[in-house]
């Protein structure tokens, strides 16, 4: 595979080649923050983002998705395919995450809704330009990728290194017009960001190697910290929906006012909200603010790991500026949780 350097107007006018032939969504500002939208020119593309208010997951598991139509007489009609479309400035912690969700979504229960939009999709990582304010990736070693993506782009001075790592990545590349081979100076520049990248992509420091967690909770259940800190916690589910590898979600079958037709519609749902855990006949089997609280934690620090030896935290921060209480950064709670054992 091939790697192209490009100054930015070659990007630009890449981008806005792409745009005309595809459908692109990347980095926009709303705001003073960012998020993914679609792209209709190259000049709204900020590669410079910090962090997105969401992950790209919602283009893979959209909020809110028609999975078919139903009508009275027993007729369904499955939704169409998707169309394919480019997804532009990924970070990296954001790529282990969908690689995470491509793995829970492929096995076991094989979601052809969600595979069919990842085997659609063209992947335009992106390295970090700038530290958003909670980030942690470096602790969770998600601050630089070399697989998961089609092209890694990485800022070099003023301008980028195109790095196609797969077949779709290389036809990419190929629309390139004003690129360059890459010098020696360049890549060797590059390797020294993605070692600062691995070791300063924190602002919050775990204490101890992602790979300990299972351990630390297996020993933590009744520990004060879930019933203390989820006092405060409004069950506002926040910290579920902004996480890039929280992928839980409800099936529901909506009817027309005239009982005749209707569709089935899944929706993003989370472990933090009250009615998550509510079943048939009126049980809840996560009661309390304590107990959903304590299962986020788990979640993400042995559940995901004791199923497929993978952290389900990626080190975005996310969910420690999303959470108005200020009780959702997983850091602070894994390191209390480790200075008491
Ligand atoms: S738990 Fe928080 S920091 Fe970790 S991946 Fe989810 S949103 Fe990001
Ligand atoms: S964002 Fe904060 S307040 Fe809201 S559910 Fe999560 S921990 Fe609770």
């Amino acid at each position: 595979m091939s790697i192209t350097k490009l100054n930015e107007t070659a990007l630009q006018s890449w981008v806005d080649r792409l745009i005309g032939q595809h459908q692109v969504y990347g980095v926009k500002a709303k705001g003073d923050r960012f998020a993914f939208g679609p792209l209709d020119d190259a000049a709204e593309l900020r590669l410079d983002y910090d962090v997105t208010i969401l992950p790209p997951k919602k283009y893979f598991l959209p909020q809110s998705q028609e999975l078919l139509k139903f009508s009275r007489r027993g007729a369904y009609q499955p939704v169409g395919e998707p169309a394919p479309f480019v997804l532009f400035g990924v970070h990296p912690y954001d790529v282990v995450a969908i690689a995470q969700m491509d793995e829970v979504f492929s096995k076991d229960n094989h979601d052809r809704h969600y595979m069919q939009r990842r085997e659609k999709a063209v992947i335009v990582a992106c390295d970090v330009q700038k530290a958003s304010p909670n980030v942690f990736a470096a602790c969770m070693g998600t601050a630089t990728v070399q697989e998961g993506f089609d092209v890694l782009l990485t800022r070099i001075g003023d301008d980028y290194l195109a790095d196609a790592r797969t077949p779709k990545g290389e036809a990419l590349l190929q629309r390139i017009e004003g690129g360059a081979d890459p010098d020696p100076a360049s890549l060797a520049r590059r390797e020294q960001l993605w070692q600062d990248l691995n070791r300063f992509l924190m602002r919050h420091e775990l204490k101890c190697a992602p790979a300990k967690l299972p351990g630390v909770l297996d020993q933590q259940e009744e520990h004060p910290i879930w019933k203390k800190r989820a006092e405060r916690c409004y069950s506002c589910g926040s910290c579920n929906l902004v996480c890039p590898t929280c992928y839980c979600f409800d099936v529901q079958d909506e009817v027309d006012w005239d009982l005749e037709n209707g569709r089935r519609v899944r929706r993003w749902d989370g472990c933090m909200l009250a009615e998550f855990a509510l079943v048939a006949g009126g049980h809840n089997f996560r009661a309390t603010r304590a107990a959903r609280y304590r299962h986020r934690y788990y979640r993400k620090g042995k559940y995901l790991w004791d199923r497929m030896g993978q952290i389900a935290c990626v080190g975005c921060g996310r969910c420690v500026t999303a959470c108005t209480a200020d009780i959702a950064n997983p850091v602070e709670v894994f390191n209390t949780l480790l200075e008491d054992r």
